[in-house]
Order: C-alpha cells, then sequence, then structure tokens
C-alpha cells in the first residue's frame, strides 16, 4: 500500500512527500480509510507507530475540501510537549495547503496566554489543546466550538493518568453532539472503555500491538560514549562468554568502518551490507551458520528473515531506528526458546529513542554505565534530552529555517 491509495488532495500528498514518508504505517493503513469515511474509532496504538498522522492526515483532507471555514478539529492531548509536537507535524503536512493550527496550552506567562487568546480570535482550522488551558479558554468564551467536525483525544490513557477525566467530560459538553470523534490511546484500561462508551459512536476497533522479544532473551545496555564503544565491543567479544554473535550498526558506512577497526584488532569479523553481491552475502550467511564465521557486522538487512540457530550475543552497536527494528535484531538470538543476550549501546543522543522502544516493548532493560565505576559514561535521562524522530528525513520546522530544497509556495 502506499500513500497515492488514499487519494489525498494533491498540495497534501505534496506535503507528505515533502515529510519524507514513502509507504504508510501498520496504523495509517488501517485507520486512514474509516476516518476518512467519517467513523468514530478507538485505537490502541503507541508512540512510534506513526499515529499521529494517521489522524491528522484524513483531518486535513478533510478540510481542505470543506467550503465555510470554522474551528473544525479540536486535538486533546495531555502535556504542551505533545501538542507543540502534534502541531509541528501538522504544520509540515499542512504547508502547501493553507490549513491552519494553534497549540494552546498553560504553563506560560502571561504574554504566552495573551497571544494564544490573539491566536484563537485571528480563527483558526485546528486547535491543539492540553485539557486545563482549554477548559480556561472554553469559560472565558475565547474558543468556540459550535461548528467542530472532529474530537481528537490523543494519549487519552495519560490523560486519564492525569486525573483529566472530568475536563474531558466537561469539555465534551461544549461540542456540538454531531461530530466525529477519535480516540488514540496506548493502553485500554476499563476507565477508557468508560470515557469511549460515553464520547464514541458505533467507533471502528483497530489495535497496533508491537510484538515483543522473545523471553529467553538477557536483554542489557550499556550507557557509553561514542569514543568507548569500540574498546567495549572488544571487551565483549574477547570476554570469551559468546561463541557467535550479529552486531547490528545503523549505517553500512559504519558496518565497513567497525569491521575495519575489529580486524586491525585481531578479531575475526565479517562486514554483511548492502554493497556486496548477492553471492557474497550468501557466502557470508552460510559460513556463518556453519559456524565458520563466529562474527558478523551487520545492518538491518540482516535483521529480517535469517535464521540461524545458537547465536549467543546480538549487539546494538547503535540504537536501533525504530522499536520493530529492535524486536527484530534482538530477535536473532534466542530462537526456537533457546537463550541468548542482547546488549545495546548506548549514547548520550540515542537516549530518547532507547526510551521510546522501552515504552513500546513495555519493560525497562538494566543499564550499566561503561567505563564502570568512575569514568566518564553518560547518565541515563532520556525525557531531559533533545526529541529526535527515528526517521532521518527533512521536516518542515515550525518558524524554523525552511531551506534544504523545501521552498513555500504563495
Ligand atoms: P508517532 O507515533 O505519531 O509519534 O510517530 C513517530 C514518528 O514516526 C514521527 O517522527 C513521525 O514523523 C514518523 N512517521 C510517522 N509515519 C511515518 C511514515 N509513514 N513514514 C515514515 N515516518 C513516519
Amino acid at each position: 500500500m502506499t500513500f497515492q491509495d488514499f487519494h489525498f488532495d494533491t498540495k497534501l500528498q505534496e506535503g507528505l512527500e515533502s515529510m519524507g514518508y514513502a509507504k504508510p504505517t501498520p496504523i495509517q493503513e488501517q485507520a486512514i480509510p474509516v476516518i476518512l469515511q467519517n467513523k468514530d474509532v478507538i485505537a490502541c496504538a503507541q508512540t512510534g507507530t506513526g499515529k499521529t498522522a494517521a489522524y491528522i492526515l484524513p483531518v486535513l483532507h478533510k478540510i481542505i475540501n470543506t467550503d465555510h471555514r470554522h474551528l473544525n478539529t479540536l486535538i486533546i492531548a495531555p502535556t504542551r510537549e505533545l501538542a507543540q509536537q502534534i502541531d509541528q507535524q501538522i504544520e509540515g503536512f499542512a504547508y502547501f495547503t493553507g490549513v491552519s493550527s494553534i497549540p494552546v496550552y498553560g504553563g506560560g506567562d502571561g504574554a504566552t496566554w495573551d497571544q494564544q487568546r490573539k491566536a484563537l480570535d485571528h480563527g483558526a482550522d485546528i486547535v491543539i489543546a492540553t485539557p486545563g488551558r482549554l477548559i480556561a479558554l472554553l469559560a472565558g468564551g475565547t474558543v468556540k466550538l459550535e461548528h467542530l467536525k472532529h474530537l481528537i483525544l490523543d494519549e487519552a490513557d495519560r490523560m486519564l493518568d492525569m486525573g483529566f477525566y472530568e475536563d474531558i467530560v466537561r469539555i465534551i459538553n461544549y461540542l456540538p453532539k454531531e461530530r466525529q470523534t477519535l480516540l488514540f490511546s496506548a493502553t485500554m484500561p476499563p476507565n477508557i472503555r468508560k470515557l469511549a462508551n460515553k464520547i464514541l459512536n458505533q467507533p471502528v476497533e483497530i489495535n497496533i500491538s508491537i510484538a515483543k522479544p522473545a523471553e529467553g532473551i538477557l536483554q542489557q545496555a550499556y550507557l557509553v560514549y561514542d569514543v568507548n564503544k569500540v574498546t567495549l565491543i572488544k571487551k565483549l567479544l574477547t570476554s570469551g562468554n559468546f561463541t557467535t554473535v550479529i552486531i547490528f550498526a545503523s549505517t553500512k558506512e559504519s558496518v565497513k568502518k567497525l569491521d575495519q577497526t575489529l580486524l586491525k584488532a585481531g578479531l575475526p569479523v565479517k562486514a554483511f551490507h548492502s554493497d556486496l553481491e548477492q553471492t557474497e552475502r550468501e557466502d557470508i550467511l552460510r559460513a556463518f551458520k556453519s559456524k565458520q564465521i563466529s562474527i558478523i557486522i551487520g545492518t538491518d538487512v540482516l535483521s529480517r528473515g535469517i535464521d540461524v540457530e545458537g547465536i549467543s550475543l546480538v549487539v546494538n552497536f547503535d540504537v536501533p531506528p525504530d522499536p520493530e527494528d529492535y524486536v527484530h535484531r534482538v530477535g536473532r538470538t534466542a530462537r526456537a526458546a533457546t537463550t541468548g543476550t542482547a546488549i545495546t549501546f548506548i549514547n548520550d543522543k540515542d537516549q530518547r529513542k532507547f526510551y521510546s522502544i522501552e515504552n513500546m516493548i513495555g519493560s525497562t532493560i538494566p543499564k550499566l554505565p561503561f567505563p564502570e565505576g568512575e569514568g566518564e559514561a553518560p547518565l541515563y535521562e532520556p525525557e531531559s534530552r533533545p526529541k529526535k524522530s527515528f526517521d532521518k528525513k527533512r521536516s518542515p520546522q515550525k518558524g524554523g529555517n525552511r531551506s534544504g530544497g523545501f521552498k513555500r509556495r504563495n
């Protein structure tokens, strides 16, 4: 399936292409057609699955095709960070469409409050709000919701955990009865079901469950700066604890570089990447399966499909680009109910990515500092690290520099 299959408005399609999205994720494949048919949706999907675009894209398509423009869509999110993030994604997709959005959240000073009120006075198609601030704006009459067509609750379980149930119910009372409601939540505890029964109308249920690593895998991580990664990998490989090892690196350039470094150190490694001929790749895999080669370094090309028994260690030299890749990579060990170890190297920059992997697989992986003891190892503080999306594509940044081949059209 491609994005073309949804027949989005061409201006929206342009925004989508400029964001570098090529293929819909599973939640997008399932949710977009249903949302385009104006049905209510209750979707169980975590951050990282592409859930934001799953609801933004069809809603933008519908707004573009609306004649009379009023406040059309309200998105309620638990935190200001999420509200800002959603707003940035909307701005990227809507870049060529003329559709506007405003994030409103609490926590700022009086100036922020004034700014938000003024922006609302000018009107917008989409408002992204945290519950508390929205209630205040509704009470003051600043936001008028009588023409609202879409209500979206994002990370609904988190909002309920934060005690927003009553606020959400109060907000709903301001909305027209006839509307489309979309509820996204990472989990489906009973209080979410209760809320869903109250506010959704015959919703279509979508469940994107992420595979989890097998029980037999011992998962560990090292907090390590890039400069110390080679020392650490050499230490693991020479420990004598592991017989057959796969090392994953994110790009073929880093695979080749690590291959050279470890060969120089006298370690019997073999690189596996997409620049090799098919026959060379097959030879390497055969030699690996028959244990003539004991250490292989590869990109994610290696993580899918290959079935080699008895791999005792998988190392993620870098944190994998997304949680699914993590599950695939570590799944190379402990196949068929055996046991194995999976170790991930986390530098200071990849902590948020690792944190979202932990969230998706639903477990916290033990972390050791390297070098151990008093040396210079990063602290694990993912939530204070800058957010990076798992994709490396260009995305138009709100209010930022829009160069890099991405030109505004008026
Ligand atoms: P979300 O689950 O909405 O938080 O999305 C997680 C990340 O996936 C964001 O950085 C999005 O930009 C990215 N993303 C969402 N959908 C796609 C897609 N179809 N192709 C590539 N990246 C995507």
